[in-house]
């Protein structure tokens, strides 16, 4: 089996500007599943997973606009803490995800208080060219419900309890 429309793809990857360290290693936490030709992973991933068989690795170099995008000049905000999507345990200078009115978005977390948090709105590797290096884990129809929905059910993916 290889990847294409409508196979769910689990994968690990790690990130790291060109010849610099590892920033993200997803060994360190879960593989991504994600249900291939839905726009629900980022493009320039997709097209490198396209075709590629359980096993297989490949590298593949992004600019910041393919990845998460240029850095905008702009002063942190606070931000009552309602509006952050991210959950669990929060630190400075991880990526999170907040709630607008133009639906969720990607910040880094500067500040953490009581009842607000102060949010940078870039994500943190905003503005970097990124080497992703991933290797597929597996590779699985979609069951109809998931092609129907457009995203991944079960392990690593939504549940609609
Ligand atoms: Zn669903």
């Amino acid at each position: 089996m290889i990847i294409e429309k409508d196979k769910v793809v689990t994968f690990h990857y790690c990130l790291y500007e060109p010849d610099q360290p590892v920033l993200e290693d997803s060994r360190d936490t879960e593989p991504v599943v994600y249900l291939h030709g839905h726009k629900t992973m980022m493009p320039g991933l997709e097209k490198a997973l396209e075709g590629k068989a359980t096993g297989e690795t490949v590298s593949v170099t992004l600019p910041p606009e393919e990845a998460y995008g240029p850095r905008q000049e702009v002063e942190p905000h606070r931000i009552p803490k309602k509006y952050l999507l991210t959950k669990g345990k929060l630190k400075p200078g991880q990526a999170v995800q907040i709630s607008t009115k133009n639906g969720p978005r990607d910040a880094t977390l500067v500040k953490v208080g009581r009842y607000t948090v102060d949010i940078d709105p870039n994500h943190p590797l905003a503005g970097k060219t990124l080497v992703f290096e991933l290797e597929v884990m597996g590779i699985r129809e979609a069951t109809e419900e998931e092609i129907v929905h457009g995203h991944v059910h079960g392990e690593g993916g939504v549940s609609h309890n």
